[in-house]
Parts: structure tokens; C-alpha cells; sequence
């Protein structure tokens, strides 16, 4: 294997990557994206719940191919049983549409090739190659050979168990408060409501939340999320849902024809997602929505503004870290706010019992919501039950 050389190297052909390695095709540079596994998307750690309005933003269409269900709403169930419906226009970034997963990914990337974009599987980056300060491309190993790749920039999509940022010298760690551990099904032949996301919420899943999101009419994956922090023993998150399963027959009855393990960081985005030459993007930035755990809308809309700042750069010749900061400042004033708020609800509604879980939920399921903003709903509830969601009323 030769050594190769590209304008923009994109490390890691998740949803982030692959949009950042398309916008930055569309924009002139030639670009190269490498992805360690044998196939892209695959296997599937998600729980493949997305909110529709950001796609026409991106410019992708909505296809049968990769949609499994749409859905209306979503239904946020207390431990005691109380249900909150919200429309699909509220419920998130996880919400509106139910998808495969493994072929939205690929569906992201073949845009990329369309784009000009070269793609190599079962291409892992070892290391990056610096020239000073300024990150010049990677070391990587393709079926047991090894090899340099040179690029202008490099956009470092390598999702949560980013490395090429902690290779360039940046701070990546995550803590255990910020980290959820994850375990998902997708149960066949169950009987759930199509409409509708649930998710469960209190002690059966510490600082998570347990989710049904429905692929069809019998299909759901279903999976829990649990904070590391919360968790003493290993094998905690399978066991928990695994006794929520088994407790509720309308589940117990399916049959899994996949089971995964993974890890969210449900932590703040990074400080600095650029240092000369190199950028982060998507989950390797740490731009999952800490409430929800979503984080694919959060990654291909910086995926965009990397793959534009990219192209820009290589045009100008201008690979400083002044010049990247142009994607760190678009970005933030994209997202930022509602990642820090959202943080800051995760960290508060990690304190809470079941029992003010119960009170918060059943309180705001009896306020007639249509036409109100957050900060009206917190306030009817507080009229109500005075102290119980101050703490919420300023994060919004
Ligand atoms: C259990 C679970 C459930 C989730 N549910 C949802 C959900 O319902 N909705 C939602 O919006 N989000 C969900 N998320 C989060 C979502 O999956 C991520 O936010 C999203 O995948 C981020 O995309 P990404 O491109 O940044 O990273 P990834 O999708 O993780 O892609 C990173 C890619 O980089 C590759 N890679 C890593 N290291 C290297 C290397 N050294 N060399 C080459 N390639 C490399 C990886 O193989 C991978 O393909 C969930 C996450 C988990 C774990």
C-alpha cells in the first residue's frame, strides 16, 4: 500500500463523517474517508430514533429504504405509571421518525461517494502525523498493512471512543458521571403502539431511561441507557432491562434477532474541537443531546459546517487553527446553548426520586400544553406544586 494524499481526510464513516466528507467533496476538496469496520453502520448501536425537521436542512430525503415507522409522539412514562404524550414537534431529537439504522448510514455515505468522496473499509487510523503543531494526516492499517495518509485537514468523526483527538494532543476525557452505559434489543413480535416513542424513566433506569421505539407493528428496539456513576457492577444495564422485559408480557413474548452493548457520553462538548489542521466532529466532539442521548442530528449538522470550513480552508490554503475556528464558533452558536441546558437538566434530573418523578410528570400531563413554551408548562406546574420545578424554571 502506498502512501496517499488527500485535501481533507475524514477518519470514521458514521453519520457525522460521512456528512462532513460530502460537504466537503461538494465544496471542491478532494476528500478521503476511512472507516475501520468491514461495513458501514454496522452493527447497529442505536436506539435509531430521529426527529424529521433537520433532513431537508441537509438535503436528504426522507426513503422508504431506510424508514421503519413514523411516528407521532413521544410518551414519557413515570415509575409509578403516570404518562406524558407529547407531539412529535416536542419530543426531541429522537423522535419522528423510527429508522434502520445500519442503511441510513450507509444511505449518508453513498451521498458522500456521490460526491466524489473515495471511501476505504476495514481502514483503521493508528496515530496522527504532525509536522510541529499542525496535524498533517494519519498512520493507518489496512488488512495488516500499514501506511501513511497525507491531508490538508483532517475532520476526526471517530465517534465516542475518539482517539484521534487524544493522539493530537487534546483533552477527551469523559467522566463516569457523563457516560451512559448502554443495552439494546430488537424484539420481534411484541405488541406495542406504533404511534408512539416510550421511554421510562426512574430508578429501573439510574440517571437513564429505558425506550420502546417502534419499528412496525410487532418490531421495536428497545434498549436502556444507565449512568456509569449510578452502576455498580458490570452487566447492570442488560439486567435491568432484562427484569422491565420480563415484567411486562406484551415484550416478554418477542424474540431478539440483535443484541448490543455500547456507551453514550452524556457529557458537555468538548472545549476546543479544533487545533491546526485537525477538527471533531459528532460524538468524537461530544454533541449528544445529554437528555436524550441523540446525537445523530447534533453530528451531521456540524458534519456540514466541517466538510464547508474544510473545503474553505484547503481553497485558501489556510489550514491554521484561526481559520478552523471558524467551525468551532458555527457550530456552537448552532447548538450550544441547548447542549449546555440540556446537560444541566440531565444533571438535576439525575437527583431525583421516583416519587418527584412521579409528581413532575403527572403534574405537567395535566397541563393543557398546546401553544406553550417550556418555560409556560414549568411555570403552570410550579402554580400548582410550589418548589418542584424551580430548579428547571431557569435552564430555559
Ligand atoms: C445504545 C445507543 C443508542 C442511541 N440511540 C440514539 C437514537 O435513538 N437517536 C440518536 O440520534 N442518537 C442515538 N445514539 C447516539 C448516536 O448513535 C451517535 O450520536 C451517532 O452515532 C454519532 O455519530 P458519529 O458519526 O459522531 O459517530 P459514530 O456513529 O460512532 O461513527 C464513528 C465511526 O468511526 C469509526 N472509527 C472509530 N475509530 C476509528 C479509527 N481509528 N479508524 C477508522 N474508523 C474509526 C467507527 O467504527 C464508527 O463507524 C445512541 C447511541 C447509543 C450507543
Amino acid at each position: 500500500m502506498e502512501n496517499l494524499n488527500y485535501d481533507v481526510l475524514v477518519v470514521g464513516a458514521g453519520p457525522a463523517g460521512s456528512t462532513a466528507a460530502r460537504y466537503a467533496a461538494m465544496n471542491g476538496a478532494k476528500v478521503l474517508m476511512i472507516e475501520k469496520r468491514q461495513e458501514i453502520g454496522s452493527p447497529v448501536r442505536c436506539g435509531e430514533g430521529i426527529a424529521k425537521p433537520w433532513l431537508e436542512r441537509l438535503g436528504i430525503e426522507p426513503d422508504p429504504r431506510w424508514i421503519a415507522n413514523e411516528i407521532d409522539g413521544a410518551r414519557i412514562i413515570s415509575p409509578s405509571g403516570y404518562a406524558l404524550e407529547v407531539d412529535e414537534s416536542r419530543a426531541g431529537d429522537e423522535s419522528g421518525y423510527v429508522i434502520y439504522r445500519d442503511l441510513f448510514d450507509k444511505a449518508l455515505a453513498k451521498m458522500a461517494a456521490k460526491e466524489g468522496v473515495d471511501i476505504m473499509l476495514k481502514t483503521a487510523a493508528l496515530g496522527v502525523l504532525k509536522d510541529g503543531e499542525q496535524v498533517v494526516g494519519v498512520k493507518a492499517r489496512h488488512m495488516g498493512e500499514e501506511f501513511e495518509i497525507h491531508a490538508k485537514i483532517v475532520i476526526g468523526a471517530d465517534g465516542f471512543e475518539s482517539q484521534i483527538g487524544r493522539w493530537a494532543g487534546m483533552n477527551t476525557v469523559v467522566k463516569p458521571k457523563d457516560i451512559d452505559s448502554a443495552f439494546q434489543y430488537t424484539l420481534v413480535g411484541v405488541d406495542i403502539d406504533p404511534r408512539f416513542n416510550e421511554f421510562y424513566t426512574g430508578s429501573i433506569a439510574p440517571g437513564g431511561y429505558i425506550w420502546i421505539f417502534p419499528k412496525g407493528d410487532d418490531v421495536a428496539n428497545v434498549g436502556i441507557g444507565v449512568l456509569l456513576s449510578k452502576i455498580k457492577e458490570p452487566g447492570t444495564a442488560k439486567r435491568l432491562l432484562d427484569e422491565f422485559i420480563a415484567a411486562r408480557p406484551n415484550l416478554a413474548k418477542g424474540r431478539s434477532v440483535q443484541d448490543v452493548s455500547g456507551a453514550v457520553s452524556v457529557s458537555l462538548p468538548l472545549d476546543k474541537t479544533v487545533i491546526p489542521g485537525l477538527m471533531l466532529v459528532g460524538d468524537a466532539a461530544r454533541m449528544i443531546d445529554a437528555i436524550t442521548g441523540g446525537g445523530i442530528y447534533n453530528g451531521c449538522i456540524a458534519g456540514k459546517i466541517a466538510g464547508e470550513v474544510a473545503a474553505r480552508a484547503v481553497k485558501e490554503n489556510n489550514l491554521s487553527e484561526d481559520f478552523l475556528m471558524e467551525y468551532d464558533r458555527r457550530w456552537r452558536d448552532r447548538m450550544e446553548d441547548r447542549l449546555y441546558r440540556n446537560w444541566m437538566v440531565k444533571e438535576k434530573f439525575a437527583t431525583l426520586s421516583d416519587d418527584d418523578i412521579d409528581r413532575i410528570i403527572k403534574a405537567i400531563s395535566e397541563v393543557d400544553m398546546e401553544k406553550m413554551t417550556m418555560v409556560d408548562i414549568l411555570r403552570a406546574v410550579e402554580s400548582k406544586i410550589p418548589g418542584l420545578v424551580k430548579d428547571f424554571m431557569g435552564m430555559f
